[in-house]
């Protein structure tokens, strides 16, 4: 069993003095049954060591950001290159301007961009521009797709039901839940209706154009072109919340992957090389709209810091190199095929939903295209796998909505590892049953 001494007595420690001991919920392992979550001490490459010395194999990556493994060589030039001349200026830098210029380069929909500090900030303020652009109030949202912890998209994000005007968080007002329609993914029939009724109200409509928030669920085909199609013919602007997609699967986002446009774009994770980011953007008629071009208010003390930046600059010049998605594909592709056989072997069902160098696991008999597929799997047997594969050294997300994220880190040896460790987990799941 898995010596984790030092992590109880820390958490008994953070329990007291932060709340829930995890500064993000998706930290805890109250989802998948234990109690105690494993404090880390120290990421190199595709492993975490923690506080009692176990080292595990990474696909967490931080949920999203690491897709260069910790420690990058070069993003730790950069940052410490940078902290020497201070972090820290509110003032413009050459950098911002660097960095901008090779985001749009990459999403050429993002003409005109603006940094702020977190993937919440970025998609709240393409809600607020949708508003003050079109003059309308509403919002149409998917259900189960997370865009952050602002009032408006914690309305059926990812785990409540998918009704109209229903929040899932105390705190938020009635009013604003009201502002909110929600439809299932991948579901034009319901967005066509949806339309129908509040249509000529809704500033924007908001989506992941490929879905990293129950599990990876890419849109079916056409859908993201319908999407772009009917909010048009409703005067509502379309946003993609692209902060986990972007840069995950190929040197670009999902909408240059696909060739869809949106009108706006909200990013984060990745950009940021690991340090807190956000950023959005869109085409320069909306953007003129924005402060201090225009009436719509939006500024960040911390925004475009130079860490943040140059992190960012390395971690998106790394990736541009030729060959890294592939690579991260194979990777994830050799995994996904062997735990396929592995289940069939232990007689476990399960069904996996891949995209390049990421993929989701369900426990489940069908294949998942929304948030009520996600649900229906199985959480108690994520939970036995979670608790398994923790054991043998891999550390996967704590919840069956979240993805395996493969990083350049990863190599051979410990894509092995993992596939011996998911036998093992099998073997015992299937003596449990
Ligand atoms: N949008 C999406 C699609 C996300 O996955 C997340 C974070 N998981 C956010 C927005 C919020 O980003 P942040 O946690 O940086 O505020």
């Amino acid at each position: 069993a898995l010596k984790t001494e030092r992590s109880q007595h820390l958490y008994q420690q953070a329990l007291d003095v932060i709340v829930g001991g995890v500064n993000s919920p998706s930290r805890s392992f109250r989802a998948v049954g234990g109690e105690t979550p494993i404090f880390m001490k120290k990421a190199q490459g595709a492993y975490f060591w923690d506080e009692d010395n176990n080292r595990y194999i990474d696909y967490l990556a931080a949920f999203g950001p690491i897709i260069l493994g910790h420690a990058h060589p070069e993003v730790t030039q950069a940052i410490q290159d940078t902290a020497a001349n201070g972090v820290l200026y509110g003032t413009p830098t050459e950098k911002e301007v660097q960095f901008a210029k090779m985001l749009r380069q990459a999403i050429p929909s993002m003409e005109q961009i603006r940094f702020v500090n977190s993937g919440t900030e970025a998609v709240m303020t393409t809600i607020r521009l949708a508003r003050a652009y079109t003059g309308r109030d509403k919002i149409l949202k998917f259900a189960g797709c997370y865009h952050g912890h602002s009032d408006l998209v914690l309305v059926a994000a990812g785990s409540g039901p998918s009704t109209l005007g229903i929040p899932d968080s105390a705190g938020i007002p009635v009013s604003i839940a009201d502002q909110v329609i929600t439809v299932p993914y991948n579901d034009l029939d319901a967005l066509k209706e949806a339309l129908h009724h509040w249509g000529d109200q809704i500033a924007g409509v908001l989506v992941e154009p490929l879905v990293g928030n129950f599990g990876i669920v890419p849109p079916q085909p056409d859908f993201l072109a319908q999407v772009n199609q009917l909010s048009h013919d409703a005067g509502a602007l379309v946003i993609y919340d692209e902060v986990i997609t972007a840069f995950r699967f190929h040197y670009g986002a999902i909408q240059t992957y696909y060739h869809v446009e949106p009108d706006l774009t909200a990013l984060g994770k990745i950009i940021g090389g690991g340090l807190p980011i956000g950023a959005y953007g869109g085409r320069r008629e909306i953007m003129d709209k924005v402060a201090p071009m225009g009436p719509m208010y939006q500024a960040g003390t911390m925004a475009g810091n130079p860490l943040s930046i140059s992190a960012g600059i390395a971690c998106i010049a790394a990736l541009s190199k030729p060959g890294v998605y592939e690579e991260l594909e194979q990777k994830a592709s050799t995994l996904v095929q062997a735990i396929e056989k592995l289940a069939e072997q232990y007689n476990i069902t399960l069904t996996i939903n891949q995209m390049k160098g990421a993929f989701s696991v369900y426990f489940s008999d069908e294949k998942v295209i929304d948030y009520e597929g996600a649900k229906r799997a199985s959480s108690e047997q994520f939970a036995q796998f979670f608790r398994y594969m923790l054991a043998e050294g891999v550390y996967l997300a704590p919840s069956k909505y979240e993805a395996w994220f493969l990083t350049t880190a990863h190599q051979e040896v410990d894509i092995q590892f993992t596939i011996q460790a998911v036998e093992k987990a099998f073997q015992k799941m299937a003596e449990r049953s």
